[in-house]
């Protein structure tokens, strides 16, 4: 993959003082992840897999699915990334899942939830992505959305390794995932915050909803000091701890997250030149210093 780090920018995910902020992308298609490469992300962050699908009457065969996962992961041989399974439902509806009528859909069978009473979608999917990182040679990461639990991380883990995946880590995008993101790391080989569904469920506030999007604000103490609890159980377990929410690419929170010790920020390409020339501008102990008037 070319590197083409813009003026400002010299390639280097770290802080002024070297300190170290992985730069990664979020993707959703081979475009996608030909443009983060062309930016310089080190890696891809969030591979939102089900942009694959939004349209597919029936579910992809997987051969199908390993050959679309696989055009996204060519950019990246040799560098990490992170494929999340299917986050179907609420926001994202796909045609070939009968989700049934909710009242909640936010609250209901969304993410990870989907696959409970049919692992087998999971599966085979999981075997896709498996075949994809061997086609591409990209160091292969997954993870899922919407875990709540400890049980379901490890539910998941187990799942992952049984398609010989070797890492797996969990989104944490549920306030209760947050509180007990000691007992998930247990599981799981790195978590990854997902503020914007973070945010809408710590302040119960839709995320589609314009009446309520002032509310619905990442920059608030109640989710910045989340974000801390789960970058300290990170450090204690000696495993990483992403944010992958839009929140990654703020160039305000961006040194807040990195001060409560966020290892790694992934966001949509366009923002990865600026975002790091911020981060090159800024030191630890500036970053810890707003940190803790933030949260
Ligand atoms: C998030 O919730 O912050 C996230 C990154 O996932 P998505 O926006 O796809 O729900
Ligand atoms: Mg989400």
């Amino acid at each position: 993959a070319s590197r083409k780090p813009r003026a400002e920018w010299d390639g280097v995910g770290a802080l002024a003082d070297g300190h170290p902020v992985k730069l990664l992308a979020n993707v959703g298609s081979a475009a996608d992840a030909r443009a983060a490469a062309d930016a310089g992300a080190e890696g891809i962050g969030l591979f939102r897999t089900e942009f694959c699908y939004l349209s597919a009457a029936e579910e992809p065969s997987v051969d199908a699915q390993r050959a679309a996962y696989a055009a996204v992961l060519a950019p990246f041989a040799g560098k990490p990334v992170i494929v999340r399974t299917l986050d179907a439902g609420s926001d994202k509806p796909l045609a070939f899942l009968d989700m049934g009528d909710e009242p909640n859909p936010a609250l209901g069978v969304r993410g990870v939830r989907v696959a409970f009473d049919r692992p087998e979608l999971l599966d085979r999917q999981l075997t896709a992505i498996a075949g994809a990182a061997a086609d591409t040679g990209a160091e292969l990461s997954v993870m899922a959305p919407m875990i709540a639990t400890a049980a379901e991380a490890r539910w998941f883990a187990e799942r992952a390794r049984a398609a010989g995946i070797a890492r797996a880590g969990v989104m944490i995008e549920v306030p209760a995932a947050a509180l007990c993101a000691r007992e998930i790391l247990a599981e799981v080989d790195f978590v990854s915050l997902g503020t914007n569904d973070l945010a809408q469920y710590v302040f119960a506030a839709d995320r589609q909803l314009g009446a309520v999007a002032a509310l619905n604000d990442p920059s608030q103490t109640a989710l910045l000091r989340l974000v801390g609890m789960v970058a300290e159980a990170g450090a204690a377990a000696g495993k990483p701890v992403g944010v992958c929410g839009e929140a990654a690419a703020d160039p305000g929170l961006a040194p807040v997250l990195t001060g409560l010790g966020v290892t790694s920020l992934s966001m949509n390409s366009a923002a990865l030149a600026s975002l790091g020339a911020t981060l090159r501008a800024v030191d630890l102990p500036g970053c810890r210093e707003a940190a803790a008037k933030a949260s």
